[in-house]
């Protein structure tokens, strides 16, 4: 079937666009504060995530978290939770909405409902650089969802086991003592660490590229909350050819976090669950 085209086509595709969600009346982060409290904080943890597999960490509330680039180009899927809850999860979605498609410095990863408060805030991003390409490409998106097997099989019938979706599920049955079945409810859309992607402009199509990422290169968030970090190595590599495969040379990323003292923190409220009220019209 064909449509006609209106008189006032051209008329209607020239009407400006409207950002959906202004966030100028988000609360900012105290971006001065982080880094002073940082200076302060001590190290206490560190876990090695290896290629093609997951791994997690807990982050103390008022904590940092630095997922590093260490022997090669690599992206990284990330997971967060509530330490004390999983209901309370990374909120992808709604973090695109905030903040647009990919998230870099000042921005947050924010909880799903009914919190909707920020979970963690990036203080530091050594790709901060990278902008958005001649491609419309940027770096640590919130469009992709996470590979997985389900789409594997229903796009080319394979069973392959190391898609992030898999990873994380593994990692997070051992981090919590759940099975695989229980596990997997929980994994949700990602913040893809490192990842270089966009829409094509002609056909709108979600596309990847070689990650600008080198050894070195890192990603630290500030924990608003007590987290579980959970982290898979993607079997992308650096996600220049392909994924859902172990074709592509992958490298481990580095998980590591910092405690901060509680005088370090002077200043700093916690984030309080939302404050809509749930009655939702009854
Ligand atoms: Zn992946």
């Amino acid at each position: 079937m064909t449509y006609e085209t209106p008189p006032d086509a051209e008329a209607r595709r020239a009407i400006a666009p409207v950002i959906c969600y202004p966030n100028d009346t988000l609360p900012a982060p105290d971006l001065a504060l982080f880094a002073r409290a940082r200076a302060e904080a001590v190290k206490c943890g560190e876990v090695l995530v290896p290629p093609r597999d997951a791994a997690s960490i807990e982050v103390p509330q008022g904590g940092f978290l630095r997922i590093s680039s260490v022997d090669g180009p690599q992206v990284g899927d990330l997971n967060l939770f509530h330490r004390d809850d999983l209901s309370e999860r990374f909120y992808s979605g709604k973090t695109r909405a905030l903040h647009g498609t990919h998230i870099t410095t000042g921005e947050r990863m924010w909880s799903s409902f009914p919190t909707l408060r920020p979970m963690a805030t990036v203080v530091e991003d050594t790709l901060g650089w990278y902008g958005i390409d001649g491609f419309g490409g940027s770096v640590h998106d919130v469009i992709g969802t996470r590979c997985d097997p389900y789409t594997g099989n229903l796009l080319a019938g394979t069973q392959y086991h190391h898609c992030c979706h898999s990873n994380l599920t593994r990692a997070l049955a051992d981090a919590r003592g759940l099975t695989l079945v229980e596990a997997e409810r929980h994994v949700h859309d990602v913040l893809n660490v490192f990842m270089c992607t966009g829409f094509t402009r002609d056909t709108g199509q979600y596309f990847m590229k070689a990650s600008p990422v080198r050894p070195g290169d890192y990603l630290e968030f500030f924990a608003e909350l007590p987290l579980l970090a959970v982290l898979s190595a993607c079997p992308g590599g650096d996600c220049s050819a392909e994924h859902s495969s172990d074709a592509a040379a992958c490298y481990p990323l580095k998980m590591e976090v910092w405690q901060t003292p509680y005088a370090a923190l002077e200043g700093w409220s916690p984030p309080a669950a939302n404050g809509y009220d749930r009655s939702h019209g009854r």
